[in-house]
C-alpha cells in the first residue's frame, strides 16, 4: 500500500435525466458531469440546473480548466452560458477553455457571444482529434448520428480510460469508436424507438457486450427508463452481461479506483 498523495479521480453526477420531459418536471435533474481527474476539473454538458446543482455539491466553478460540450440541446447546454461565467468568475477572470461542436456557436448560437472573451480560449471538437486540459487528454472518435453535431469522448488519465456515449442513435462505427475500462452510456428509451436518434436499453446491452468495461454506468434517462426504474436495467444488464452495470443517480460521485479492484 503506498500512501501517494494523489487526488482521487472522480465523476459527479450532476443529474441523470435526458430530453424534454425529464428537464420539464426535473424528476431527475440534468446538470451534467463534473470530472476531478489527476487534478483537472472539468464539467460535461451543463444542462438545465448546472449551476444549482454543482454549488449545492461545493463544487467550484472557479476551479474548473474545461467546459465541455458534446453537442448544443438543451438537456446539454441549458447552463452552459451561467457556467462560462462562473468558471470565469463573472468574467473577471480570464480563464478556462471551452470545446464545443462548432455549430453551437454559429447561427442562433448556444453560447452568448460576449461571453467568450471571458475565456482563455475556445477548441471546436470534430471527429477524430485529441485535445489536452490539464493533467488529462480525451479524443472525439466519430461524429454520432444526432440531429445535431454531436460527440463523444475517450478520456485518458494517468491510470485510467473511460468513454462517454453522449446522445446518438446505434451504428455499429460505435463499437470502434469507444474502450476503456468504464463506459459511461446516455440511455434514453428503455425499447428502441427507430425514427429518434437515442440510444435504448438493447443498445447498451450490445455496446456493453461488445466492449467489455469493466465498469458500466447507464445515465441520461427519458420518463421510459425512468419507469423501468433504472437501477433494476442496470440488474439485468449486469446479469445479462456479466458486467457490472450501475444506474447513476442524482449527485452520485464514482471513484474511478473502483476499477481497480
Ligand atoms: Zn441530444
Amino acid at each position: 500500500m503506498e500512501d501517494k498523495k494523489t487526488p482521487a479521480d472522480t465523476i459527479t453526477f450532476l443529474g441523470t435525466g435526458g430530453a424534454r420531459i425529464m428537464v420539464a418536471t426535473q424528476i431527475l435533474a440534468s446538470g451534467g458531469m463534473w470530472l476531478n481527474l489527476s487534478g483537472t476539473e472539468i464539467l460535461v454538458d451543463p444542462g438545465p440546473g448546472c449551476i444549482v446543482q454543482s454549488t449545492k455539491r461545493k463544487l467550484r466553478a472557479h476551479k474548473l480548466s474545461a467546459i465541455i460540450l458534446s453537442h448544443r440541446h438543451l438537456d446539454h447546454a441549458g447552463d452552459i452560458n451561467v457556467m462560462v461565467e462562473a468558471m470565469t468568475q463573472g468574467g473577471f477572470k480570464h480563464r478556462g477553455w471551452l470545446f464545443t461542436p462548432a455549430d453551437a456557436l454559429e447561427n442562433e448560437p448556444v453560447i452568448f457571444s460576449y461571453l467568450r472573451d471571458y475565456l482563455e480560449g475556445i477548441e471546436l471538437l470534430k471527429e477524430g482529434k485529441s485535445y489536452t486540459v490539464g493533467n488529462l487528454s480525451f479524443t472525439t472518435p466519430i461524429r454520432h448520428v444526432h440531429p445535431v453535431e454531436t460527440y463523444g469522448f475517450v478520456f485518458k488519465t494517468a491510470e485510467h480510460t473511460f468513454s462517454y456515449i453522449a446522445d446518438t442513435r446505434y451504428f455499429d462505427g460505435l463499437l470502434e469508436s469507444y474502450s476503456g475500462e468504464l463506459l459511461i452510456i446516455n440511455v434514453v428509451f428503455f425499447e428502441p424507438k427507430p425514427p429518434v436518434d437515442h440510444l435504448s436499453v438493447p443498445d447498451a446491452k450490445r455496446l456493453i457486450t461488445e466492449l467489455k468495461p469493466k465498469v458500466t454506468i447507464l445515465t441520461h434517462f427519458g420518463m421510459s427508463v425512468w419507469r423501468a426504474r433504472p437501477w433494476e436495467v442496470a440488474q439485468s444488464l449486469s446479469q445479462e452481461t456479466g458486467v457490472r452495470v450501475i444506474s447513476a443517480r442524482d449527485g452520485m460521485r464514482f471513484d474511478l479506483a473502483q476499477l481497480d479492484s
